[in-house]
């Protein structure tokens, strides 16, 4: 097999490598614990994954080209440096520099994110287009702009952190230090909250019992249980979500004019739950605008195809260089 690379998804919590063949596919797993210690034990457990997926494979070393990582939080991908990570706990790491060295092979790094936009715009909804949003919707918000076929990173490498758009200046204070960002309205934890705040303010919902049974304040993946469910305060928090996102993405595609927006991270896993109230809320912006219409289309908001594994195809594409 030619060609074949090694996509490393490396999180918090655990690291899952992947061997991708000249086609785009994944055809060799492997996963492992982020061990807990110094960013050298994390190191070693990326090249211990690497390891375990040549070895399963049955290929010969020589027949890997390189790996491509993706790595959480700000990161340098022309030095392969791991600027700091929150969740690595890390700072100014050589990433590619030792892990060369434990390999013996060449290693591309970029950010974890990015990665997942990068592999979802050659493998999932983006192939064949020229220009993609990726909104990423966990517990932060970002866009990653794919435009001409590129990644647009902006001069600070700032471009797509829409998460700190303000979309209501009355509403509740962002971990940035400003008050009613996206991210403060729209993210998991945020819409853990607006739920919290609404039973705290009396209302009746089935997130009552469950806060109480689970003495634990409720999650967004609750809330969007309870909302599939019928429950009406899981329901109208999850329209208000919808409209949030919707605000941003009329945005973006006035600005941007992408082929397709397409939504990953945590919260997108509740599928049509989420998307549903995007397209109702930009359906209604569209009948209201003339301009707004020329641009939009319900298809050209949709959720990922590849989930998780957008992050590992990503990253093994970042061995073609060129993002
Ligand atoms: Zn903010």
């Amino acid at each position: 097999m030619p060609n074949a690379s090694i996509g490393v998804d490396v999180g918090g919590t655990k690291i899952a490598a992947g061997l991708v063949n000249a086609q785009g596919q994944i055809v060799c797993r492997g996963q492992r614990p982020t061990p807990a210690g110094s960013p050298t034990d994390i190191l070693r457990g990326i090249a211990d994954a690497v390891n375990e997926v040549i070895q399963t494979s049955g290929l010969k070393r020589e027949q890997v080209e390189a790996i491509g990582l993706g790595i959480p939080g700000l990161v340098d991908p022309a030095t392969g440096i791991g600027i700091v990570s929150v969740n690595l706990h890390w700072h100014d790491v050589p990433v590619k520099r030792v892990l060369e060295e434990m390999l013996g092979k060449p290693c591309f790094i970029d950010n974890d994110v990015k990665v997942a936009a990068l592999g979802e715009f050659r493998h999932g909804q983006g192939q064949g287009l020229s220009s993609m949003v990726y909104l990423s919707i966990g517990t932060g918000i970002a866009a990653h702009l794919i435009l001409d076929g590129k990644l647009y990173r902006g001069p600070n490498g700032m471009a797509g952190e829409i998460g700190h758009a303000v979309i209501d200046r009355h509403g509740p204070r962002c971990n940035c230090g400003a008050q009613g960002c996206l991210e403060a309205l729209a993210s998991g934890p945020a819409i853990a909250a607006r739920a919290t705040a609404k039973i705290n303010a009396g209302r009746a919902s089935s997130l009552v019992r469950m806060a109480t049974a689970q003495q634990e304040p409720i999650t967004a993946e609750q809330v969007f249980a309870a909302a599939a469910n019928g429950d009406p305060l899981a329901l109208e928090t999850t329209e208000e979500t919808g409209s949030y996102l919707a605000d941003a993405i009329q945005i973006l595609i006035m600005m941007l004019d992408p082929q397709l927006v397409v939504l990953g991270g945590g919260v997108a896993r509740s599928g049509d739950l989420l998307l549903s109230p995007i397209r109702r809320s930009l359906e209604r912006q569209a009948a209201q605008s003339y301009v707004f219409r020329q641009a939009f289309a319900p298809e050209r908001v949709q959720l990922t195809r590849l989930g998780g594994d957008a992050a590992i195809l990503g990253a093994a594409s970042l061995v073609t260089a060129g993002f």
